[in-house]
C-alpha cells in the first residue's frame, strides 16, 4: 500500500521543527530514518496531514562529550552511535547493542532517537539506556525538559515526550571501565528480540561490585532486573554465583504471550540471558 497523502516539511533547526508542530498540532507527525514511521503510514494505521522531517537538523546529529556524560544526538544513526569511539569507550553496552539491532541497511537509516521515541517494548536500545540510567533531554514550546529513564517509557509505544516536544538529544552516564553484554534471543537472524538483557557490571577482583540489567520484551516497556542486580552484587563471578543472582531476573516483570512463546517461556529465557550476559559482562563468557 501507498501512504495517505500527506503535506511534507524539512526545517533546518529545532525552533523552525517546534514551530511547525505548533502550527500543525494533531494533524503532524515527525520523521526521523522513517523505519518504524513510513510502515505505519504505508498500512495507513496513521495518516497525518504533515510530516516534519528532522534529518536536516544537524544540530541533531553526534556523540558529544558531556563531562560525567555522553550526549547523543537523536538524529545519529544507529551505524554512527555504535561505531563512535566515545561511546565504545564509556558507553560499550550501547555498542553492543546495536550490533545486534536489525540489519546494515536499518542501522544506516534509523535513528537512536527515534527508536528510543518509538518505544516498541521489543527495540533494542531501550533496555541499555535504562540500565546505563540515561537522562532523554526533549525541546518544547516551554524550552528544554530533562525526563530521567525510569520516566521516560510509560506504555506500549507510548512515551512522556508531549505532542508538542522533539526529543533532542539521549544523555548516557559513563561507564568506563565497566563490563557490558547483550544476549538477544531470536529464531531467524535480524529478528526482533523475543527477550533481550542487556547487562553492565563493574567488578571488583573476582567479585561483581555492581551490576545493571535491562530487559527487553518482558512487559510493555523496558523493565530495570532490580532484583537481580541487588542479588549479584557482591556475588563472586562463578557460573554458581552468577546464576544464583540471575535466578531472580523476571521478578516484577509481566511479558507478553503470543506466537513466539508464553510468558513463562520469557521468564525462564529472563533468568537464562541475564546468567549469560552477566558472565559476559564480567569477562567469564
Ligand atoms: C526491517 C526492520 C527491522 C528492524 N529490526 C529492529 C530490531 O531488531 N531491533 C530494533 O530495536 N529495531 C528494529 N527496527 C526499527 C529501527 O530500530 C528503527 O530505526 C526505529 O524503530 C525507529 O527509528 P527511526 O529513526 O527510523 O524513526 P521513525 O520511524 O522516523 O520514527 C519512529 C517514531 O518516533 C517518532 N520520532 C522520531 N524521532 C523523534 C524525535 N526526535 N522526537 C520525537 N519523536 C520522534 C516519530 O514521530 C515516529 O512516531 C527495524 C526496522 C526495520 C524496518
Amino acid at each position: 500500500m501507498i501512504p495517505a497523502a500527506f503535506e511534507y516539511v524539512a526545517p533546518t533547526s529545532v525552533e523552525e521543527a517546534l514551530a511547525a508542530l505548533a502550527e500543525h498540532g494533531d494533524d503532524a507527525k515527525v520523521i526521523a530514518g522513517g523505519q518504524s514511521l513510513l510502515p505505519v503510514l504505508r498500512m495507513r494505521l496513521n495518516a497525518p496531514e504533515w510530516v516534519i522531517d528532522l534529518g536536516r537538523i544537524d544540530s541533531l546529529r553526534g556523540v558529544r562529550d558531556g563531562g560525567d556524560h555522553l550526549a547523543i544526538g537523536a538524529m545519529t544513526t544507529h551505524h554512527d552511535v555504535g561505531e563512535d569511539p566515545l561511546i565504545h569507550e564509556h558507553a560499550l553496552l550501547i555498542s553492543k547493542a546495536i550490533t545486534h539491532l536489525a540489519d546494515a541497511q536499518v542501522r544506516h537509516r534509523g535513528t537512536f532517537g527515534g527508536a528510543l521515541a518509538h518505544a516498541d517494548p521489543a527495540g533494542d536500545l531501550g533496555a541499555p539506556a535504562l540500565a546505563l540510567g540515561s537522562t532523554f533531554v526533549v525541546q518544547g514550546p516551554g524550552g528544554t525538559r530533562e525526563i530521567p529513564a525510569d520516566d521516560f517509557f510509560v506504555d506500549l509505544f507510548e512515551t512522556s515526550i508531549s505532542e508538542d516536544e522533539i526529543l533532542t538529544e539521549v544523555r548516557v552516564p559513563k561507564h568506563g571501565g565497566w563490563g557490558a553484554a547483550y544476549e538477544k534471543f531470536v529464531r531467524i537472524a535480524h529478528q526482533w528480540p523475543i527477550v533481550a538483557v542487556a547487562a553492565a557490571v563493574r567488578m571488583e577482583g573476582d567479585t561483581i561490585a555492581e551490576a545493571r540489567i535491562g530487559l527487553t520484551n518482558m512487559g510493555s516497556t523496558p523493565l530495570r532486573a532490580r532484583a537481580a542486580e541487588q542479588a549479584l552484587a557482591g556475588q563472586p563471578a562463578t557460573e554458581e554465583g552468577v546464576a544464583a543472582g540471575a535466578a531472580a531476573a523476571a521478578e516484577g516483570t509481566n511479558p507478553p504471550s503470543d506466537l513466539n512463546g508464553d510468558a513463562d517461556y520469557r521468564r525462564h529465557l529472563a533468568t537464562v540471558l541475564t546468567r549469560r550476559a552477566v558472565l559476559a559482562a564480567a569477562g567469564r563468557g
